[in-house]
C-alpha cells in the first residue's frame, strides 16, 4: 500500500492524493490550483502519474480546488469511475462547466494578445467545455453518508459528513492487501460547527492513518452570531442612509448562507419584511436550486423549516437575476436594495458593475463576508483605498465599508485538533491543504507521528 501527494502539499489548493492498493489505483480528489499566476501554472504541469492508469476517483466535495482538474484527467486518458455524494455530483457539474467556460475565455483572450504580438499559434485552454461534458459521463455511484461500500477488491469506502459545504464528506477507506489491513481517513475540508443549512462535521471513526486539512491550522475563528448581527446592522444603517447594500459573494455555500440569515432576519422582524434582495449571479442561482434539491444534507433547523412546507432559502422579496439585461436593470435602483453578486473577491463578474454604480455614493454600503486574497480588488478596497480603477476609470470609494469576519466554511485550529483527537490517536498523520505555517502549528498540537508531505512525495502505509 502506497500513498502519493500530488497537490495541496505545501499550499491550500490542488488537492489530489493517489493510493495504490491491491493492484488498484485510486485518487482522492483531483483539484485545481488557484490563487495567482505562479500557483496556477502548476495546473498545466504533469500530474505525477498516468491518468489512464487510475481506476477510481473518490471526490470529497465540489469546490474547484478539489474537483477542478477532473476534466484534465479525462482529457489525458482517465476512463475509470468518479464516486461521490449526490449533492457533490450535482454541484460539481455546474462548477466544472463554469471552470471550462472561464478557461476557454482566458485562452481566447491570450490568443488575441499573442496575435497582436505577432505569434500565430492559438493558446489552448487547460480544458474545454467539451472535456468538462465528457467528465460528467464518468460520474458513477452516488454515495450516502455512513454506508460502507465496496469500491473494488480490497477497498471499502465510507463517506462521513464533513459539514463543510452541501454534500461534503470525509472519506474512510478500509484497505486490505496480502493479509494487511489499514484504515485510512481523509478529512476532505472540514466545516466549522454551528454553520447554517449543513450539519456540523460528524464524529469521525478511528483510523490508523489520517490525512487532514490545515487551512486554518494556526488560526481561530471569530464567532458567527456577532457577525450575523453585524450584517443586519449594516443593512439597517444603509436603509436609513438611503443607499444600496452590495455584498460580493462566493456562489457556492456563502450565497446560500446569506439567504438563510436574511430570511431569519426578516422572520425575527429585525429586517423589514419587504426588503428587496437580488441574487445576481447565474452560478449562485444554479447552486441555490441544487441546495433546494438536497434536503437530505440539511441540519435539524433547516430540515424543520423544509418539513413545515417553507423554503429555508426563500425570502418574500427575493429576485433571481439570471439574464444580463435583468442584472443591468439593477443599476437603476438608487436605494433600498441588497445585491448579492460574484465574484467574492471582485476579480470579475457582475459585482464590478454594481461597484461602478454604488462605490462612489456615501449612502451605499459594501459588505465583505469572505476571504479576500492579497492583490484582489476586494482586498484593495478593504485595505482602505480612496480610489480604484474599474472599467478603465478612476472611481472614488465613498460607500461605507464593512468587513465581517465570522463567516467561514472551514474548521478553525481548535476544531481541527478536536476532530483529530476523535480519530483515536492514529499512528500516522499527514497534514495537507495548508500553508506551511499552518501545518507546522497544527503538527505541534497532535500526538503520534506527523508528516508534512512535499509535492509528489510517496509513502508506504
Ligand atoms: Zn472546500
Amino acid at each position: 500500500m502506497q500513498i502519493e501527494f500530488h497537490g495541496a502539499a505545501g499550499g491550500v489548493t490542488g488537492s489530489c492524493y493517489l493510493l495504490e492498493v491491491a493492484d488498484q489505483k485510486l485518487l482522492i480528489d483531483c483539484g485545481l490550483y488557484q490563487g495567482g499566476r505562479e500557483i496556477e501554472e502548476e495546473n498545466a504541469k504533469p500530474f505525477g502519474f498516468d491518468p489512464a492508469e487510475i481506476d477510481y476517483v473518490l471526490l470529497t466535495h465540489a469546490h474547484l480546488d478539489h474537483c477542478g482538474r477532473l476534466p484534465l484527467l479525462v482529457k489525458q486518458g482517465f476512463r475509470g469511475e468518479i464516486i461521490t455524494t449526490g449533492a457533490s455530483r450535482d454541484l460539481a457539474k455546474i462548477i466544472l462547466m463554469d471552470s471550462a467556460h472561464l478557461a476557454e475565455e482566458e485562452a481566447r483572450r491570450k490568443t488575441y494578445q499573442a496575435r497582436k504580438a505577432g505569434r500565430k499559434e492559438p493558446i489552448e485552454p487547460l480544458y474545454s467545455v467539451l472535456d468538462a461534458l465528457d467528465t460528467l459521463d464518468f460520474f458513477g455511484r452516488r454515495m450516502e453518508y455512513n454506508r460502507p461500500t465496496r469500491i473494488a477488491k480490497g477497498i471499502r469506502a465510507t463517506f462521513i459528513d464533513a459539514g463543510h459545504i452541501l454534500g461534503s464528506a470525509a472519506i474512510l477507506l478500509d484497505l486490505q492487501e496480502s493479509g494487511r489491513h489499514r484504515k485510512v481517513l481523509f478529512s476532505g475540508d472540514l466545516g466549522n460547527r454551528g454553520k447554517p443549512i449543513v450539519r456540523d462535521p460528524a464524529h469521525p471513526p478511528h483510523a490508523d492513518v489520517v490525512v487532514m486539512e490545515t487551512t486554518y491550522g494556526n488560526r481561530p475563528h471569530k464567532p458567527l452570531a456577532p457577525s450575523v448581527t453585524e450584517l443586519y446592522e449594516a443593512i439597517l444603517d444603509t436603509l436609513d442612509r438611503g443607499g444600496n447594500v452590495i455584498i460580493p459573494t462566493f456562489a457556492l455555500e456563502r450565497a446560500q448562507e446569506l439567504l438563510y440569515f436574511l430570511r431569519e432576519g426578516i422572520e425575527s422582524k429585525i429586517l423589514p419584511r419587504h426588503l428587496p434582495v437580488f441574487l445576481d449571479s447565474p452560478m449562485a442561482i444554479s447552486a441555490t436550486e441544487i441546495f433546494r434539491r438536497h434536503p437530505e444534507c440539511y441540519d435539524r433547523e433547516a430540515n424543520e423549516i423544509f418539513h413545515s412546507g417553507r423554503d429555508p432559502l426563500d425570502l418574500p422579496n427575493l429576485y433571481f437575476t439570471r439574464e444580463t439585461a435583468e442584472s443591468m436593470r439593477l443599476n437603476q435602483i438608487d436605494s433600498g436594495a441588497v445585491i448579492l453578486a460574484g465574484s467574492g473577491m471582485c476579480t470579475g463578474g457582475r459585482v464590478r458593475h454594481h461597484l461602478k454604480h454604488n462605490l462612489w455614493r456615501p449612502e451605499c454600503s459594501l459588505v465583505f463576508v469572505g476571504f479576500a486574497a492579497r492583490g484582489t480588488l476586494a482586498r484593495i478596497i478593504i485595505d482602505g483605498a480612496q480610489t480604484v480603477r474599474l472599467f478603465g476609470r478612476e472611481i472614488q470609494v465613498r460607500a461605507k465599508r464593512y468587513t465581517i469576519g465570522g463567516f467561514s466554511a472551514h474548521a478553525d485550529c481548535h476544531e481541527l485538533a478536536d476532530w483529530h483527537r476523535q480519530t483515536g490517536r492514529p499512528e500516522l498523520t499527514f497534514l495537507v491543504h495548508g500553508e506551511d505555517e499552518a501545518r507546522n502549528a497544527m503538527a505541534g498540537r497532535l500526538d503520534g507521528r506527523v508528516e508534512l508531505p512535499d509535492l509528489h512525495s510517496r509513502y508506504s502505509l
